[in-house]
């Protein structure tokens, strides 16, 4: 069966879309750490990010550069963080996470749950951005 991100390429369940190519897709994380919250991924299933082929990482990380510098340009913080989890979805994926302290990157903590319409804002203006 398909990963929940598969079926989130594919259309099936509805994702705040930052941005696509061919390749690659990055969606809003529905329970953020801070808002901005944004995963990226590659649209081929692999669970584990580094069973990715070189071609595909080195593809997922650049595509992560251009998605993280929407979200810097969109929202305000210092620096965009960078962590692999994929404890939780076996559909490797990169979190990227707006920083202004060291803490807003803790996964362990309350996650947030804003309002489609905070969601939809936060989504075009990181959209917006991407080049
Ligand atoms: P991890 O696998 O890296 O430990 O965590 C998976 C992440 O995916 C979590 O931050 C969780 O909030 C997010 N997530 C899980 N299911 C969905 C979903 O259906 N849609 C979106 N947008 N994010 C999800």
């Amino acid at each position: 069966m398909a990963s929940i991100f598969s079926r989130i390429v594919a259309g099936e369940i509805p994702s705040y879309k930052v941005a696509e190519d061919d390749n690659y897709y990055a969606f809003l994380d529905i329970n953020p750490v801070a808002q901005g919250h944004t995963l990226v991924i590659p649209k081929r299933e692999v669970d584990y990010i580094f069973d990715l082929t070189d071609d595909e990482l080195a593809g997922l990380m650049l595509f992560a550069k251009r998605v993280a510098a929407a979200i810097k340009a969109a929202i305000p913080c210092k620096k965009v963080g960078v962590t692999v989890l994929g404890l939780e979805v076996p559909h490797a994926h990169v979190h990227l996470v707006p920083l202004n302290k060291e803490s807003d990157m803790s996964f362990g903590g309350d996650k947030l749950s804003l309002p489609a319409e905070q969601m939809q804002d936060i989504c075009r203006r990181i959209s917006e951005q991407f080049k």
